[in-house]
């Protein structure tokens, strides 16, 4: 079987087939973070199914390339530099570090590209002066530059293909700036946004007069600079879906710099929201976590990753603190599994075994139906334990389980094994095992109980002791 994926665009489960081809090469863009606070776990929820759809495709053996945009330019940022009375990159910076510390706390591989809409300035021009050359775009009277939905359309092409549209209820988005009452008609959106004086020193130079791009043509210019005019798959949440991807696809394509016959993008993929205890996130609930809330409630990174893609990415989620702790049940359970046939294996070193590999691959060719691959994985676990319980797994079969297990995390990404504990706490480990074999349990104890206030406790194993996570 061939991975098959849901477009939106089709609304239909379609074979994949890349651009290339060779069929290896795969070109993927995801919507970045709007850098303008903390990350939520609703918006970790995408980009963790961003990773997931990278690793499984890195899995199956084809050379992505993987490019997440960072929005460092946009309307609520810059009004946060002007109320904090900072300046662009400050501000920006420290919320684009403390996304990929979260993002390496979830275990989200690094994108191969991560390009800032602040760097790119001169191909959102570039793409606009194409649009205007068009006549698609056109400049209203206070100097922005707008699409023009009905030159689009005039050109033969359809506005509205991934979201079925009501034009009168459209440009309600929360993104569409006040300012905006200049253009021609209400569908319109704007590609480049006139300096105010809100804007503060948060402007560029271009051929129509100082300003700052619109958000959609961020998208545009970096995903088909990276990865060129056509390319295999794009992502974001369900949200984007419209206007921002609608947007994007009018923009790319009103360019007309497709080879013909050719879309700006083949395959569309969004992933449902997340819900927390049953609800739309917000902040007047108490129901709003950033990632760091979950941690300081003592639950580490894998946890929260397996909670995160325990269920389809095509299903609205809900978010509990009691999955939480059956994340971390779960994961001891693989975990547990794991160190036991790591005993058994010793050194024995062979060739992954295929039977839960070929299930779980199947599970996950099916439009990544990750919640039957989960389902493959623990009834491998139970299969494994009775085995090791009853004596009749071998070191060969272990090696080959464990080399299985050791396949199926590099698309899962949760195995705790992967997680080193600090130099320090591997010390401490040693100077408990000297403590106790000179008979001095009390600073043994102290020793014990220090790690696990950090999170660690000692397992004794085959090898010898070593640090796990609580
Ligand atoms: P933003 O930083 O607001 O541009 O959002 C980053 C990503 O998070 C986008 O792909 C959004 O679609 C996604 N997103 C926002 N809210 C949620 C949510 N509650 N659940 C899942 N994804 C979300
Ligand atoms: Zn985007």
């Amino acid at each position: 079987m061939a991975l098959s994926l849901h477009n939106t665009i089709s609304r239909k489960v379609e074979p994949f087939i890349p651009f290339d081809p060779t069929g290896k090469k795969v070109g993927m863009y995801c919507c970045g973070p709007t850098v303008y606070d903390f990350a939520h776990i609703g918006n970790f929820r995408t980009f963790v199914f961003a990773d997931l759809v990278r690793r499984y495709l890195d899995f199956r053996g084809y050379e992505v390339t993987h490019v997440m945009n960072i929005t460092d330019v946009e309307d609520k940022i810059i009004q946060r530099v002007a109320e904090q009375k900072t300046t662009l990159g400050e501000y920006t910076a420290r919320y684009q570090d403390a996304f990929f510390e979260d993002l390496k706390i979830l275990n989200c591989v690094d994108p191969h590209h991560i390009p800032k809409a602040t760097d790119h300035i001169p191909e959102m021009i570039d793409l606009i002066s194409k649009l205007m050359e068009r006549g698609i775009a056109y400049q209203a009277p206070d100097k922005s530059i707008y699409f023009s939905i009905e030159k689009y359309q005039g050109c033969g092409c359809q506005y509205g293909r991934l979201v079925k549209l009501n034009f009168e209820e459209m440009r309600q988005g929360k993104r569409v700036s006040d300012d905006e009452y200049e253009k021609e008609s209400v569908a319109d959106f704007a590609l480049w946004k006139t300096r105010v004086n809100e804007d503060g020193e948060v402007y560029w130079p271009s051929p129509w007069g100082e300003g700052r791009p619109g958000w959609h043509i961020e998208c545009s210019a970096m995903s088909m600079k990276i990865l060129g005019t056509s390319f295999d798959l794009h992502l974001g949440g369900e949200d984007l879906a419209f206007p921002h991807h609608e947007d994007e696809i009018a923009q790319s394509e009103g360019a007309n710099v497709q080879e013909e016959g050719k879309p700006f993008v083949k395959y569309w993929l969004h992933g449902a929201h997340l819900l927390v205890e049953g609800k739309k996130m917000s902040k007047s609930l108490g129901n709003f976590y950033t990632l760091r809330d979950l941690l300081d409630k003592g639950y580490n990174g894998h946890e929260i990753r397996q909670l995160m893609i325990s269920a389809h990415y095509r299903e609205t989620f809900n978010f509990t603190l009691d999955g939480l702790a059956g994340a971390r049940t779960a994961l001891n359970r693989i975990n547990e599994c794991v160190t036991k046939l790591r005993g058994v294996a010793a050194n024995t070193q062979t060739d992954p075994a295929t039977e839960v590999i070929t299930k779980f691959t199947t599970a996950l060719d099916d439009n990544l139906n990750v919640s039957s691959a989960w389902g493959v994985v623990f009834d491998w676990v139970r299969d494994c334990n009775r085995k090791l319980a009853d004596n009749s797994m071998d070191a060969e079969t272990a090696a080959a389980e464990l080399a299985a297990w050791e396949l199926i995390d590099t698309v899962l990404g949760v195995s705790v094994d992967q997680e080193e504990a600090p130099a320090e706490l591997a010390e401490l480990m040693k100077e408990r095992t000297q403590a106790r074999e000179a008979k001095d349990f009390s600073r043994a104890d102290a020793i014990r109980d220090e790690l696990a206030s950090k999170g660690w406790t000692i397992e004794d194993t085959a090898e010898g002791p070593r640090l796990k996570r609580l």
